[in-house]
């Protein structure tokens, strides 16, 4: 067992999960109705290792809109579909140094990497575009369900058509990637942003983010089922982009206190992936003033402050 006392363990996620429960600070996000009415006091963790043990606390039956967290995921599915030059072709891999939805690309014409806005509309553009649009969400929500069980995933129609009501700058993203010529040739704009607002609308609950998370852990094979996801060197490329680049304007500092891969996103929803060793996942729609949850960021820096995971987790 990777966390072989894990009575031990899950004793100290539900002390730390008590100890910040008590926060009430930030704002949930107000750009859209649907995520304005989220429950703001709202509060789920859930844990899966990457043998099987499992465990949730709080509102673990919530489901909750994906947002950001979509953007791994579908940067994995294009690497997987299309191998790291092709899809590396359209988008770069450094940290941006700017807001997630800055105008602006790197020295290239591309977008900096798929975990800000620009990239992850790229990354839709490249998933199956020779598919029609019913085909394409369909392949992103297969995924999903591999990932994360194909109980634990939904899709919340509000949230898409207010996110494409509302989508101002992610159409200007658009734009302006095409006029610099970053698109590959024939890409359909409206039908990349279609694509891309629909995985934002993904539900899931906590247990489902958490095996998402634990998949990741694993090298790409889902610990629910044994089947493997994503490839290892897929799984890897994608887990170092959310360690540079998974927490928006927070990530370095992110990465210099927490040091685990992972990715937040504006409904609160926030999941960690412990290489080897499990995936949680947090949901707590309060953000701080650069987007990413407020307990999720408190609960994380906890975590790696009481648990050195160097493989084998001593409780
Ligand atoms: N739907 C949001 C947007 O594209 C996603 C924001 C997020 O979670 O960062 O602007």
């Amino acid at each position: 067992l990777v966390i072989p006392d894990f009575t031990a363990f899950c004793a100290e996620i539900t002390r730390m999960f008590d100890a910040v429960r008590d926060c009430r600070d930030g704002e949930v996000a107000a750009y859209i109705p649907q995520l304005a009415r989220a429950d703001a006091d709202g509060f789920a963790v859930a844990v899966r290792t990457i043998d099987g043990q499992r465990f949730a606390i709080g509102d673990t039956a919530t489901r909750y809109c994906v947002q950001s967290t979509c953007k791994p995921i579908n940067y994995a599915i294009a690497l997987d579909r299309l191998g790291v030059d092709a899809v590396h072709r359209h988008v770069g891999r450094e940290p941006s140094g700017h807001s997630f939805n800055a105008i602006t690309l790197n020295a290239a014409g591309l977008p900096h990497n798929p975990m800000i806005n620009a990239g992850a509309i790229m990354c839709a553009s490249l998933i199956a575009p020779e598919q029609s649009a019913a085909d394409r969400f369909d392949t992103v929500m297969q995924t999903w369900g591999a990932l994360a069980g194909e109980g634990a995933v939904g899709f919340d129609n509000a949230v898409f058509l207010s996110e494409r009501d509302t989508a101002d700058r992610n159409f200007a993203l658009a734009y302006f990637m095409r006029e610099n010529g970053a698109f590959p040739d024939g890409t359909d704009l409206k039908a990349t942003l279609d694509l891309y607002f629909q995985c934002c609308s993904i539900t899931v609950d906590a247990p489902g983010m958490a095996t998402i998370a634990a998949t990741f852990a694993n090298g790409g094979v889902c610990p629910l089922s044994n089947d493997r996801v994503f490839t290892s060197d897929t799984t890897k490329n994608c887990l170092s982009l959310m360690a540079s680049c998974g927490l928006y304007d927070f990530s370095g500092e992110f990465a210099f206190t927490v040091g685990l891969p992972a990715k937040s996103g504006v409904s609160g929803a926030l999941f960690i992936t412990i290489p080897g060793v499990c995936g949680i996942a947090v949901w707590s729609p309060r953000l701080d003033a650069l987007g990413n949850s407020v307990r999720g960021v408190e609960f994380a820096r906890r975590l790696a402050g009481r648990f050195a995971f160097d493989g084998l987790v001593d409780t």
